[in-house]
């Protein structure tokens, strides 16, 4: 399908929590930078891994994202590989999901990849 995505983000790059953590004004659990990307732990973590991968770039969600710039979607993906080499999942798995929009369960827009594993997630959909 294309297009963007029928809603529009509620915050601004100037007032987005992860863009003042790329800017360091709000502290974060960095475990890997890029030049482009950033991933940094999850403040609230949903399995034993629990590590959030943004673009540096502002963009809504992952779909802008996608549309705009295919090449920094694919840098955050290759972040998310090294960070999942980093924390010795590559052997058991683990879970690479963006939530997008309210349907999706979105509550921070900036688009970031969670990338959750060090234990069985369970079905998707439960
Ligand atoms: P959801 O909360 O439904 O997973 P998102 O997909 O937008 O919605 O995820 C936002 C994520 O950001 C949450 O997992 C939340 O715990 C995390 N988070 C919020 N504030 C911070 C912060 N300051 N540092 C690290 N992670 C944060």
């Amino acid at each position: 399908m294309a297009g963007a995505l029928p809603y529009t983000a509620p915050v601004s790059p100037t007032d987005c929590l992860f863009c003042r953590i790329v800017a360091g004004e709000i502290p974060a659990t960095v475990v890997r930078e890029t030049g482009t990307t950033l991933a940094f732990r999850d403040i609230d973590p949903k399995a034993p891994v629990h590590v959030l991968v943004i673009p540096k770039e502002h963009y809504a969600d992952v779909a802008t994202l996608a549309q705009d710039d295919p090449g920094l979607t694919a840098e955050v993906l290759a972040t998310a590989a090294a960070v999942a080499e980093d924390e010795g999942l590559l052997g058991d798995g683990f879970r690479l999901m963006f939530n997008t929009g309210a349907y999706g369960g979105q509550e921070v827009f900036h688009v970031h990849a969670h990338l959750l594993g060090g234990a069985p997630l369970g079905p998707m959909l439960a």
